[in-house]
């Protein structure tokens, strides 16, 4: 498994359960979303109405799952959560909304994942707060429509291209969460060095906030893993230095890649001159397959400025050139 993967691993539920900041006000970065869930929140408290359902979208690992949680905090309400493909028949999503109480958030995660026949079912609960059940078979069959209590859908995914356009529209906020900065990724690995009772310099934290390719996920994974080094070859303070010398040994470079990303990028200069050259190309090369690379490898590349995609394939830019301290080719 990557060090640098926007997934969370099973043992890394738990630890994060425990850093999750619990209100607007400790969530760092994502201003933009923030500012706008704030006044939606204290509108919808003012008019005693429940918030309009919430879609968050962006690359995993950027907070999605920890904002619902705030967002029903803020509201004063309880959260339900479930993911898309864990409902699989219409009778476990009505389960879930029939058990809800008023005003409580529903979180859906990977909400794209969810079956068709579900989807139908829940845009009469989003618009109407209403279940429409057949009951019954055969010519005897009837639709009975049941009354729901209002509630807030928070959905959570990481394609919202892949989302069915009458789902997406049903949503009255969307708001998509972008890669953080080093500045705030500092901070985050500070507050989370803070919770975790480990002493870190500002240093030793831009040093991990700098290879956590933008996510907070990996900046707290590269923190807990520095952590364990300090306490077994150090004395358990984290400086620069020995930030420096884990991060190393975890062979995470400079820039947060590691050696997939070396693969790739090395692959596209050496095999293909720097391309253009096409995704399924790419994959039968690097022995990859295309949808990991398009989902979870090209992200933060096409973000730092590393690839270029254009009709004709992918192309990777002189940055890469320097990174590998490669000479740059000149253009004909
Ligand atoms: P996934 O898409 O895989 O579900 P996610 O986008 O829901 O990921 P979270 O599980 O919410 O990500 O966040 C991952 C970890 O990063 C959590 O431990 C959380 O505490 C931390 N984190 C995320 N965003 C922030 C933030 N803005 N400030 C502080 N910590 C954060």
């Amino acid at each position: 498994d990557r060090i640098i993967s926007g997934e969370a691993d099973i043992q890394e539920l738990s630890f994060e359960q425990n850093l999750r900041p619990q209100n607007l006000k400790q969530y760092i970065g994502q201003d933009k979303v923030k500012e706008n869930l704030e006044i939606f929140i204290q509108a919808a408290k003012l008019r005693q109405e429940t918030l309009d359902h919430v879609l968050l979208y962006g690359p995993p690992g950027l907070g999605k799952t920890t904002l619902a949680a705030i967002i029903a905090n803020e509201m004063g309400v309880n959260i339900r959560t479930t993911a898309g493909p864990a409902i699989e028949r219409p009778g476990d999503l009505a389960a879930i909304l029939t058990a809800l109480e008023p005003g409580d958030v529903l979180f859906i995660d990977e909400i794209h994942r969810l079956p068709r026949t579900i989807e139908e079912v829940l845009y009469p609960a989003m618009e109407d707060f209403c279940l429409d059940i057949v009951i019954g078979k055969g010519p005897s069959a009837r639709s009975v429509r049941l009354d729901l209590p209002p509630f807030t859908l928070v959905g959570a995914t990481t394609r919202a291209g892949s989302l069915s356009a009458p789902l997406r529209d049903r949503f009255g906020v969307l708001s998509r969460l972008e890669y953080y900065n080093e500045t705030q990724l500092t901070d985050i690995v500070i507050r989370t060095a803070e919770v975790l009772d480990t002493e870190i310099d500002n240093l030793a934290a831009v040093e991990i906030a700098r290879r956590s390719r933008g996510t907070p996920r990996i900046a707290n994974r590269l923190l807990r893993r520095v952590r364990d080094f300090a306490q077994v070859r150090g004395n358990g303070i984290v400086d620069e230095q020995l930030a420096k010398e884990a991060l190393e040994l975890l062979q995470v470079d400079r820039l947060g890649l590691d050696h997939i990303d070396h693969k790739l990028l090395r692959g596209i200069i050496e095999k293909f001159r720097g391309g253009p050259v096409g995704l399924e190309t790419i994959s039968a090369t690097i022995g990859e397959e295309a949808h990991t690379i398009e989902d979870v490898y090209e992200p933060y590349l096409l973000q730092i400025g590393f690839l270029q995609r254009t009709p004709r394939g992918r192309i990777v830019t002189d940055l890469v050139y320097r990174h590998f301290q490669m000479e740059v080719p000149k253009t004909e």
